[in-house]
């Protein structure tokens, strides 16, 4: 279905990210693996998928908070590919705590990690996409660039940000065959929303229990949290011709959350 397609995934050595890189490699496209972890780890991951789909498989570790290194990325991916076609911005971070209390360095790794990447890969990215009169941009928000929580000021600033990033560049690019979409996720149970149980049972003063099923699940009306193949199913979905049609949207993908 992408054969011939190369992409980039950010923040894909885990979580979300990594299941929409298996998503994209299973349905024929090369992928470039970007984020942090264990080397032995993430380098039996890229010779997993790359053998698993007979495609190349690519891993660069660039920091989403520097934008040298991530124009850096993009101009690697463009050289060995010969092309970046699909763009997948999902690197993110969290973290929870009262506005008076939330330390300034959180703030700003948050907007540099979840909000400006996505700018930065989309402005090294967009005039190969332009050349070619065909590109896919996927911005990994969540709910919160629809809705607000307490406790998460910077997060939801930047998935808000998100939003409106999307639909500028869905707007600038649209007559390039270039599409730029939002998925926003509800609750899936990655890493990063294990870490923020007990972060959510501080703030809040409640069990990490609590937080599970008065918190996390209580926003999602379905009682399930949202999965990662859901997710990269979607996004597969939206990097075909058939979406072509689907630009500069929010999707929600959140059991009914934002239905509220
Ligand atoms: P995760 O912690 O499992 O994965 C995050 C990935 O980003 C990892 O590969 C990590 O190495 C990478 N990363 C973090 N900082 C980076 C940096 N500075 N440079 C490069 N890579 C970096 O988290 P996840 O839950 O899979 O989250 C992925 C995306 O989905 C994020 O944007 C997150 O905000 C969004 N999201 C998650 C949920 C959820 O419930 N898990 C809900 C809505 C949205």
């Amino acid at each position: 279905m992408l054969s011939g397609k190369s992409a980039i995934v950010t923040g894909s050595t885990s979580g979300i990210g990594l299941g929409i890189a298996r998503g994209l490699a299973a349905s024929g496209a090369n992928v470039m693996l970007n984020g942090f972890g264990d080397p032995n780890e993430i380098e039996a991951i890229r010779q997993e998928i790359a053998d698993g789909h007979n495609i190349k498989v690519l891993y660069n570790g660039s920091n989403m908070a520097d934008g040298n290194q991530i124009a850096a990325m993009v101009t690697e991916a463009e050289a060995e590919f010969g092309a970046v076609d699909i763009l997948i911005n999902n690197a993110g971070i969290q973290y929870v705590a009262p506005i008076e209390e939330f330390p300034v360095e959180k703030w700003d790794a948050i907007l540099a990690i979840n909000l400006s990447s996505a700018f930065h890969t989309m402005r090294a990215a967009a005039s190969g996409m332009k050349s070619r009169n065909w590109g896919r941009i996927v911005n990994v928000a969540s709910a919160h660039a629809l809705v607000a929580s307490p406790f998460k000021s910077a997060y939801v600033a930047a998935k808000h940000g998100i939003a409106g990033l999307t639909k500028t560049a869905a707007l600038e690019f649209a007559e390039h065959g270039i599409t730029v979409n939002a998925v926003c996720p509800g609750y899936v149970m990655t890493p990063l929303v294990e870490k923020q149980i007990p972060e959510q049972a501080k703030a809040r003063g409640i069990t990490e229990q609590q937080v599970i099923s008065d918190v996390l699940l209580a926003a999602q009306p379905t009682k399930h949290f949202v999965t990662v193949e859901e997710l990269s199913a979607l996004v597969n979905f939206l990097c075909t011709d058939n979406a072509r049609s689907i630009t500069g949207t929010t999707l929600p993908v959140d059991g009914g959350w934002t239905a509220h």
